[in-house]
């Protein structure tokens, strides 16, 4: 009888660990399932970000202040959809907001924009190796009536220091913000995909600025370097590099004063068609490391 009570005891023993040792290892596969971080897509304008939304599976809306968050999944990866609004302002509040609430693990800043490289025509895309704020800028000295030269104003670098940027000449210097390489490697690998025009890497410049002089236009692309304009990404940038998340703009030519590129606001759902193979790829080089 004692024999048989002891059997008993281990035997359930036994049973009970298994059975614990089984529930902890699904757990951790619950909790790591929950804990992948998002991949984020910003767009400005609705012709900018629905299509790309409407693409998501499983979709849930949500809003903070006037953003529009689409979380849902592709790949059964979560990604979200994020409609910002048009502007700097607009674009950093979005940013960070989202970054407090969904902590992504990237974030993708894409839509239309201007052409600067008069080799690029309407429907081609930009990569951006590089983002640029095109609104930093520092006026010469002038007195009463000497007149306005944007010609000789330079950049300013606000984040040069904690400082004064008008009185530090160390701040008289262009700000660039590198696209991350493995968010580039992504959308180099799928250049392919896209029919509509070229891709290339090049340097996206941004700005709360429209510009239609053609001599201002060129004097950009000289002295920064710019291929495209916009008005968001240099925002999206700096608040991505603010709080260390992977970062990468992707802009399609919606214009190009240059050589006559008329608006197509047609070129902003192929933008999104093309960025969407840009996620796809890239969780699958997230999900093979
Ligand atoms: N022509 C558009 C105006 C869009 S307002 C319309 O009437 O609907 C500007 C938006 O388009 C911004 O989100 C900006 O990122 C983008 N954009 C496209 N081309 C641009 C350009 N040449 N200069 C500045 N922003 C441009």
């Amino acid at each position: 009888m004692k024999k048989k009570l002891t059997l008993f005891a281990l035997l359930s023993v036994l049973a009970l660990s298994v059975f614990t040792g089984c529930s902890s290892t699904s757990k951790t596969a619950a909790k790591q399932e929950k804990a992948k971080r998002p991949i984020m897509i910003q767009g400005p304008m609705p012709i900018e970000a629905e299509k790309f939304a409407g693409k998501l599976e499983n979709v849930k809306e949500e809003k903070s202040g006037s953003f529009v968050f689409y979380l849902g999944t592709l790949d059964n990866y979560p990604v979200i959809v994020a409609k910002t609004g048009k502007g700097m302002e607009n674009t950093a509040a979005a940013t960070a907001v989202a970054i407090e609430k969904y902590d992504p693990i990237a974030i993708i800043n894409q839509g239309t924009s201007g052409g600067h490289d008069p080799d690029l025509h309407v429907f081609d895309i930009v990569l951006g190796e590089r983002t640029v704020n095109l609104g930093s800028l520092k006026t010469a000295d002038k007195a009463d009536n000497e007149g306005i030269d944007p010609t000789i104003w330079k950049p300013m670098d606000l984040m040069a220091s904690e400082g004064s940027a008008g009185e530090d000449p160390n701040a008289e210097k262009i700000r660039y913000y590198d696209g991350d390489e493995d968010l580039l490697e992504a959308a180099k690998a799928v250049k392919d995909t896209y029919t509509n025009g070229k891709i290339v890497e090049g340097t996206i410049g941004s700005a709360d600025v429209w510009n239609n002089e053609v001599d201002r236009i060129q004097w950009f692309h000289e002295k920064y370097g710019t291929s495209v304009e916009e008005m968001e990404g240099a925002a999206a940038a700096q608040i991505a590099g603010a709080y260390d998340v992977a970062f990468l703009g992707i802009r399609v030519l919606s214009n190009n004063k240059t050589n006559g590129g008329a608006y197509n606001p047609e070129t902003a759902s192929a933008n999104q068609e093309y960025v969407y193979e840009v996620v796809k790829e890239y969780i699958s080089t997230m999900e093979n490391k």
